[in-house]
């Protein structure tokens, strides 16, 4: 086995007074291999921390403590070459990416700007078999979408367009933060197909960052379910929504409808936003006041992650100690 893509290693971030301030995500660790690309889903409520783990992995922001290693290397002891290395294979996605582009340029323009500023190609013919591969990567064509301005297109379109803008640099890693929350619930399905077509035929894996529970349980390989910055459960999704463990994710999962296979995703299970805010030195378990199978112990000890399955599947809860 090569070395990891990532490892992430006992990952904190905190806002504000190390001991007192806002613990965003809290001693978080995961190891994705080169070998096998994969989609990894991060869900939880509005809070969780999970736009706080791509944020760290794209380095806009620095861990408090732990390490982000990619390919063996720290992220925040990369030279120039390597940061330039890093952002052509790790790319972002976002959601609603009307925002980011100028009103005034046509997609041509996006696209050009890409070619030159990471020196795809020194010639105009092939310059346009690149952009016309990235774009029927994503089910677009040139001629359908590169003389339009950006609103001229629909949500869905311009997402599959930033997509694509994002493989033109042949990335092994994408973070895509809610790429569909803003996209109809008609269209989120076929930019969810796009995301598993690019794993397949091209090798790229993504941490799929989602607040919506019935996509997290059709697209991911692997789930994580974040709670206040903390992992509560962590598992091969498949054995996660159909054996949940965490009294929290149980919960969860028993809200959802169970998926109708001839109407993907019909609409949204949103989780609710987080009200109470925890503290860098708070000790027990952060569910501990809404959990139905507390126990003593859980307000005054965090409970480690145990296993509770096959396949590396996990859970944070003294149920299973
Ligand atoms: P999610 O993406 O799951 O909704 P975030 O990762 O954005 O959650 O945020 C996690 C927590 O960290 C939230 O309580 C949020 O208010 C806080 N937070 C995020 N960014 C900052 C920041 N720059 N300064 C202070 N607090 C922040
Ligand atoms: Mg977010």
């Amino acid at each position: 086995m090569s070395v990891p893509l990532f490892e992430i290693r006992n990952v904190s971030k905190i806002y504000g007074p190390e001991n007192t301030g806002l613990v965003a995500l809290d001693n978080f660790s995961w190891t994705i291999s080169q070998d096998d690309a994969r989609i990894v889903t991060i869900a939880g409520e509005s809070g969780s921390g999970k736009s706080t783990l791509g944020e760290l992995i794209l380095r806009s922001s620095r861990p408090t403590r732990g390490q982000i290693l990619f390919q063996g290397v720290d992220i925040w002891t990369f030279n120039a070459a390597q940061k330039r290395d890093y952002f052509r294979q790790v790319q972002a996605v976002f959601q609603d990416p009307f925002g980011v582009y100028n009103p005034f340029y046509k997609f041509q323009h996006v696209f050009d700007m890409v070619v030159k500023n990471f020196k795809l190609s020194s010639s105009r013919e092939h310059a346009r078999v690149l952009i016309e591969d990235a774009l029927n990567a994503v089910g677009l064509n040139g001629e359908e979408v590169l003389g339009k301005h950006p609103h001229q297109l629909s949500g869905g379109q311009r997402q599959r367009i930033m997509i694509a803008r994002a493989i033109m640099l042949k990335p092994k890693f994408i973070v895509a933060d809610e790429p569909v929350s803003m996209v109809d619930a008609s269209l989120r399905a076929s930019i969810l197909d796009v995301m598993m077509k690019l794993r397949d035929d091209l090798g790229i894996s993504f941490l799929y960052v989602t607040h919506d529970l019935s996509t997290a349980f059709q697209v991911g390989d692997d789930i994580i379910l974040l709670y206040q910055g903390h992992v509560v459960e962590h598992g091969n999704a498949e054995d996660v929504i159909s054996w949940p463990q965490h009294p929290y994710v149980q919960l969860l999962i028993n809200s959802v409808p169970k998926p109708d296979p001839d109407q993907r995703w019909p609409g949204t299970v949103e989780l609710p936003a987080e009200e109470t805010l925890r503290a860098a030195g708070a000790a027990g378990c952060r569910f501990y006041e809404r959990c139905p199978q507390r126990m003593d112990r859980c307000n005054s000890e965090t409970p480690p992650l145990y296993d509770v399955g096959d396949n590396s599947h996990v859970a944070a809860c003294f149920l299973y100690d």
